[in-house]
């Protein structure tokens, strides 16, 4: 007997930043929309291990610099050349992240990037980047000398003589984000499917056929923004005809003890990008190794690698001791794909079936893609009408911590799980832990990218069982079934006791 398909108009394939932000741009029409991820959560992909950052004006001009190498072009004439789609679209995403922010209930800072100056040639090449921002509408770009820049950066190393200042530059915690969008999306009529693989895709009739770990899914449009693996589902039609290649980044997380205040950066060398970060949460990224990779589920760290990156910060601020302050270390994909370097991969290989395969950066322009992407359905003929009751805003309760004292002890007396601290580096209470497993958390990471729990300078060594406890408790599951990030990422492997046993036979 055939199998009975879930029948949409467009198939969503990927919850990443792109497939998130198109899906809620989507959901403000009156169009039958499912986003399917493969994970048990969206977020987990290539947008997890990223530096974070929105943009500003001159991140992506300095980053053409590296691009400049072959070329004859004098530097202003390079740097003069027409935007490509994602530095466009990058210019546009930034300010809506910013329009979002309130509606999502989701933070942004704006941080600001501060380049450094190693000698005079870099400060003459940053004055030429002033330039041709502020001929490209870029506002508020400062030329730095020793002086501004010590006023910026107080810690910065004496070596450097100068710099540019762009305000512009913010950051953002990418997980909480692609939540957003996806939960607002969600409210607003999107099916959103998880823990769901798509493994196969046949077209017939006027429909794509998505064969999934859960199932079929008939649609007339498929959007295929699987990050790393989209050269892979645009294979499954026959159209495989780019890959995604990609470098394997390693980055460390440290305590940011007052140091910095700014994006610092060094003028990018190729293959060596060396910054340091004031993350939204009050810690300090330091981004990053990159060593070419071609296995797309090797996100281990290294010694090597980190060994390399723990020279960034004293380069930059002497004050810093990777080795004292770090909290942790992780790695991410930069992906490219090999059909449009370096810029994203934005067609229709095949009637109704768009390829948003993204080049680093993606995350800045992500709100701006998914504008792009809804006008790039409509033009390949998806009747797009507009709700009258789309809802643009995501409630989310604050933080317990952030409350005023009052509040606080008003939860406390309703609640008494708010009083029961679970997170003592984060401030997490057993009643945020409780909420979360409410609205949907199913996995460690979850819960820590949900309530911070874990995020701290133990970095889960207090909250860890705890957390486990409450979660089996509020599931109903033995703690052996939970698990760090869904698959086989289990955390224990059995009772204490059965150990014991094991260990007399
Ligand atoms: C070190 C580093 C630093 C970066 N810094 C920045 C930065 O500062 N600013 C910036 O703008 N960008 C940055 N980027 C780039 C940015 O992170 C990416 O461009 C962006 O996150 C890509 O998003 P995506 O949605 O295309 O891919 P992903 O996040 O990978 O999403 C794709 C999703 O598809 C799912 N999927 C795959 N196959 C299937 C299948 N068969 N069935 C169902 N689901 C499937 C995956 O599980 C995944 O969740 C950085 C990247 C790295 C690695």
């Amino acid at each position: 007997m055939e199998e009975k398909a879930v029948e949409t108009q467009v198939a969503i394939i990927g919850g990443g930043i792109a497939g998130a932000a198109i899906a809620r741009e989507l959901s403000k029409y009156k169009v039958d929309t499912c986003l399917i991820e493969k994970e048990v959560s969206v977020g987990c992909g290539i947008t997890k291990g990223s530096m974070a950052l929105v943009h500003g004006g001159i991140a992506y001009l300095s980053s053409r610099i590296i691009k400049r190498m072959d070329s004859d072009l004098s530097l202003e004439a390079f740097l003069n050349q027409p935007l490509n789609v994602k530095e466009r679209l990058g210019e546009a995403g930034r300010d809506m992240y910013f329009e979002l922010a309130p509606l999502l209930n989701t933070p942004i800072t704006r941080p600001g990037r501060v380049m450094v100056a190693a000698d005079q040639e870099q400060l003459e090449l940053y004055k030429v980047i002033k330039k041709v921002a502020e001929a490209n509408g870029v506002k508020d770009i400062v030329i730095l000398d020793r002086d501004g820049l010590r006023e910026k950066e107080p810690l910065i190393n004496p070596k450097f003589i100068g710099g540019i200042y762009d305000p512009s530059e913010a950051a953002i915690f990418p997980p909480e984000w692609v939540r957003a969008f996806t939960e607002n999306a969600r409210d607003n009529g999107v099916h959103v499917f998880l823990d769901t693989e798509v493994k196969a895709i046949k077209e017939n009739n006027g429909y794509y056929s998505l064969k999934t770990s859960n199932g079929l899914i008939k649609a007339e449009f498929v959007v295929n923004a699987a990050g790393l693996f989209a050269d892979e589902i645009a294979g499954m039609i026959g159209k495989g005809d780019f890959s995604m290649f990609f470098y394997k980044c390693q980055m460390l997380i440290l305590e940011n003890k007052g140091y910095i205040q700014h994006v610092i950066a060094r003028l990018p060398e190729p293959g060596r990008p060396r910054m340091l970060i004031p993350t939204t949460h009050g810690d300090l990224l330091v981004a990053h190794s990159m060593d070419q990779s071609t296995d797309k589920y090797d996100l281990s760290t290294t010694m090597e690698g980190l060994d390399l990156i723990s020279t960034y910060p004293p380069d930059l601020i002497p004050n810093i001791s990777p080795r004292k302050d770090i909290k942790a270390s992780f790695a991410g994909f930069l992906a490219f794909n090999t059909k449009k370097l370096p810029d994203y991969l934005l067609e229709f290989p095949e009637e109704r079936f768009l390829n948003v395969a993204l080049a680093a950066p993606g995350l800045g322009p992500a709100p701006a893609l998914a504008q792009e992407v809804i006008k790039m359905l409509a033009d390949e003929g998806l009747e797009l009408v507009e709700k009258n009751d789309f809802n643009p805003y995501r409630f989310t309760e604050p933080r317990f911590i952030d409350l005023p004292t009052e509040e606080r002890n008003k939860k406390i007396q309703e609640n008494p799980a708010y009083g029961h601290i679970v997170c003592r580096c984060e401030h997490v209470s057993e009643q945020e832990v409780v909420a979360s497993v409410g609205t949907g958390a199913r996995t460690l990471d979850d819960i820590k990218f949900r309530t911070r729990a874990g995020m701290g300078r133990c970095q889960g060594g207090f909250c860890t069982s705890r957390a486990l406890q409450i979660m089996a408790r509020e599931l109903n599951v033995s703690p052996l079934e939970l698990t760090k990030k869904g698959g086989n990422s289990y955390i224990l492997k059995c009772e204490t006791k059965e150990l014991n046993e094991e260990e007399e036979k």
